[in-house]
């Protein structure tokens, strides 16, 4: 496999969407699986939309997901700088290129103009393209103006450079995920390339970059396949077709329901994370919660992402991201968009959740008692973290549902007292009580054995008191499995637990 060149190129104008994250993880997949390289690009040419902390927010959400980057902002390299407003001057050579081939040209419209252009088109019922083929020649440019006043008019510094897209140019474009498209060039519009502040647009930054870092594959998301015609065009017209990167334009990520893409007001809506970490916005002061944040391994969020339009054709739906490296594959990108539920998402942590030692659970655990200042030895830590594994979607679940391993029961399941409550059981539990009382460490299979005898001495099942038992020491009337949470909290505890709710339970 040749070794492919890949980049992420975001544009810091605000927290990195989930589908960027995607994104990149699909960049960063072909560059290990080839031995590639991996390049994070900053496109902040947009002076207007630029967000201080998006930058450096990007940079975070990739290293908590493990996708390192080889060359970048913060790693450097051989092709950089890699932020585009510092690579002004480069651009410049090339419009400069154009400008001199006669593919490109100076335009000095006002917005008063260019409106009265659009108006005139609204008027003829003309729909599509603006400033193009059609109407280049009816606007105030360096096609229409003389030498002259097209000279005084750049020395006054208040200009746009225009791509001049030829006419009747089929465009090609061969994208891996859907085949070849082919455009007319009549439907590209003349494109702005160097903004009258002299910082270059988008497309003409995003193209020569490509070119200058010698990228091999563009992958990007689907809402940039409009742009490639033009980018194809600047390929020819800079005389680079035959080192033009692949396309690839990833599906977009839609909304639950599959209605349309997925939005931030949808993600706020249905009560789920959109960005990676917390993130608070600098312009407005409103807060975002991350992935992260909320529970979510990075890992499990990995392989959950990966599956959102890409599938390895098995049944295997569990991979690291080792073995996604080795599994990964363009060709295996879906076309149509790809729903997002949160549920696989959950499913997927749960999961990963299951494969960590309880060593590491229990460090978890323990690190949520400290911030309530509890008390917890490390062997109590892993003996409850082994008996919630099983039953937790997120970290924070092993307080919420093992709370009762530090703290008695308050509030008890009534509905189970008032069932499960009678003469009977409450002599057996009273019984069991005292049983445990000179045991202050008990194992599962003693805690078990002591209830069968006692139940057999009153003639009942087990069955019959278990779930009572299980109110008295814990207050709800699900949970863990019982033996062993008897064995946590010990002898002496649960006969205290059970004495006080069967007290509470008459009153
Ligand atoms: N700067 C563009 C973005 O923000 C990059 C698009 C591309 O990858 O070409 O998504």
């Amino acid at each position: 496999m040749t070794p492919a060149r890949v980049r992420f190129a975001p544009s810091p104008t605000g927290a990195l969407h989930i589908g960027g994250l995607r994104t990149a993880l699909y960049n960063y997949l072909l560059a290990r699986q080839t031995g590639g390289t991996m390049i994070l690009r900053i496109e902040d040419t947009d002076q207007t939309r630029f967000v201080p902390g998006a930058e450096d927010y990007i940079i975070k959400s990739l290293e908590w997901a493990g996708i390192n980057i080889d060359e970048g902002p913060v790693q450097g390299g051989n092709k950089g700088p890699y932020r585009q407003s510092e690579r002004k001057e480069i651009y410049k050579q090339f419009t400069d290129q154009l400008l001199k081939e006669g593919k490109a040209y100076y335009a000095f419209d006002s917005e008063a103009e260019l409106e009265a252009m659009r108006e005139r088109l609204r008027a003829s019922g003309a729909s599509g393209q603006q400033y193009d083929q059609s109407t280049r020649m009816q606007m105030v440019n360096s096609l229409t103006l003389s030498a002259e006043e097209t000279a005084r008019r750049i020395a006054e510094g208040k200009f746009v450079i225009r791509m001049k897209v030829e006419s009747g140019k089929k465009v090609v474009l061969n994208d891996l995920i859907r085949g070849t498209v082919e455009f007319d060039s009549a439907q590209v519009d003349d494109k702005v390339l160097m903004k009258s502040d002299g910082m270059p647009t988008y497309h003409l930054a995003n193209v020569v970059d490509d070119h200058l870092m010698e990228i091999t594959h563009v992958i990007r998301g689907e809402e940039w396949l409009p742009s490639a015609p033009l980018h194809v065009l600047l390929y020819e017209a800079f005389g680079w077709s035959q080192s033009m990167p692949s396309f690839a334009h990833l599906p977009l990520l839609l909304k639950p329901d599959g209605n349309g893409k997925l939005s931030k007001r949808d993600a706020d809506q249905l009560g789920f994370p959109i960005f990676p970490l917390d993130w608070t916005d600098p312009r407005t002061g409103e807060t975002a919660r991350g992935y992260k944040e909320s529970g979510y391994l990075p890992d499990a969020l990995i392989n959950f992402l990966a599956f959102l339009g890409w599938n390895p054709g098995t049944d295997q739906e569990i991979f690291s991201m080792e073995q996604l490296i080795a599994s990964f594959s363009l060709e295996r990108i879906s076309k149509s968009g790809a729903r997002f539920d949160i549920h696989k998402a959950q499913w997927f942590n749960q999961q990963y959740i299951r494969m960590r030692s309880a060593g590491e659970l229990a460090r978890w655990l323990q690190s949520q008692c400290a911030q309530k200042s509890i008390p917890c030895s490390e062997e109590k830590a892993e003996k409850i973290a082994s008996v919630l594994k099983e039953r937790i979607t997120f970290p924070s679940d092993l307080w919420n549902a093992g709370e009762f391993f530090f703290t008695p029961p308050t509030q008890f399941d009534l509905g189970v007292v008032s069932k499960k409550k009678t003469p009977q059981t409450e002599k057996v539990l009273d019984k069991y009580a005292i049983e445990l009382s000179d045991k202050p460490r008990i194992s599962d299979a003693d805690a078990q054995a002591l209830l069968e005898k006692v139940c057999l001495e009153e003639g009942i099942k087990t069955g019959q008191v278990l779930q009572l038992l299980r109110v008295c020491l814990t207050g709800a009337a699900g949970g863990p499995d019982l033996m062993p949470s008897i064995s946590i909290l010990g002898g002496i505890e649960c006969r205290a637990r059970i004495n006080s709710a069967l007290l509470k339970f008459k009153s």
